[in-house]
């Protein structure tokens, strides 16, 4: 069964301190299905494109062997745009244009195959249009769910609705403290799981990733890179990476959950290595396995008995 994907699809302009690029390949969906397609298939995206989304982007997605069945093109219409601007520390990013374009408009129809998706990723989208998604879904057993500051300040009674139907959620630090209204994170964490998810992910940039659970906090570092090139997608390709590996093992016990965190931070690590989604486009499953490995090492350590 295939692992259903939404969120948004976009054209991208990012500057960093070192370079720029306009109008590229980017979105929510698109990071987390390329990030998911090097598990197991088939990815299913949900998203909306406009007329001016390049035909060489559809034919990225599909060499990737995600399934395109649920990308709805608006004729006459433009595509999501968005655009960030990094500073020299590259943790801190400024949002400086988010233009809706088809996705003010959106309203998502699941495709009948893909409704009896087990694992569901409701990647950064309105929360709106995620609750949408669930409706139409028969019975997913495991749903995660991705969110930004962008729609906790401005949809936030929608987004609780949304936590209320989720197992896992997934934000980053300064999203949690929003969220939570609470700086301390293990107590934000507390409180953000009375809303509804069992699990919670909250990313920490360069300072890795925590998932929290009833007893547990997993803490899973960020691979040390020498270059990071572009930030941007690192936490939709986290989120492609955990999605991804939980549904080729269909196992979501905490073990493997932990393992799928390790997997979600060696997804972001070769996003962050290139600008726009370059970094996710020619991997392999093996380079993807022994980078996990490099992962595992980063932190282990032996008793001194
Ligand atoms: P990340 O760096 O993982 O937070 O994700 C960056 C991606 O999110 C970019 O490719 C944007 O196109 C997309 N994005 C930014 N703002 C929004 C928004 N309000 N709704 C949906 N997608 C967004």
């Amino acid at each position: 069964m295939g692992l259903l994907i939404v969120g948004s699809v976009a054209l991208d302009t990012v500057a960093t301190p070192f370079d720029r690029i306009d109008n590229a390949l980017g979105g929510s969906a698109v990071y987390i299905s390329l990030a998911a397609s090097y598990f197991s298939g088939p990815v299913y995206m949900v998203g909306v494109v406009g007329e001016d989304f390049d035909r060489e982007h559809i034919k990225l997605l599909e060499d990737h062997n995600i399934d395109l069945e649920g990308l709805k093109m608006v004729d006459g219409a433009k595509t999501f745009r968005w655009s960030g601007k990094y500073h020299y520390d590259l943790n801190v990013r400024d949002t400086l244009l988010t233009e809706l374009n088809v996705l003010a408009t959106f309203d998502p129809v699941i495709p009948e195959k893909y409704r009896k998706s087990r694992f569901v990723l409701l990647g950064n989208i309105d929360p709106t249009l995620q609750l949408k998604v669930l409706e139409q879904m028969e019975n997913p057993s495991f749903v995660i769910c991705d969110t930004m500051n962008f729609w906790i300040e401005g949809k936030k009674a929608e987004l609780l609705k949304v936590l209320k139907k989720v197992q896992v959620l997934i934000i980053n630090d300064s999203e949690a403290r929003l969220l939570a209204q609470e700086p301390n994170l293990i107590k934000a964490a507390r409180l953000i799981r009375a809303m509804g998810p069992e699990y919670l992910i909250i990313k920490k940039g360069e300072h890795g990733a925590l998932l929290f659970c009833d007893n547990t906090v997993f803490s899973a570092p960020a691979y040390p890179l020498e270059n990071i090139y572009d930030p941007t997608g690192a936490g939709d390709s986290f989120a492609g990476g955990f999605v991804g590996y939980l549904h080729k093992t269909q196992d979501i016990g905490i073990e493997n959950l932990k393992r799928a965190v390790v997997f979600g931070s060696t997804m972001a690590s070769f996003c962050v290595e290139r600008f726009s989604t370059k970094g996710l486009e020619n991997l392999t499953y093996l380079q993807v396995h022994d980078r996990f490995r490099e992962f595992l090492k980063l932190s282990r350590v032996d008793d001194d008995d």
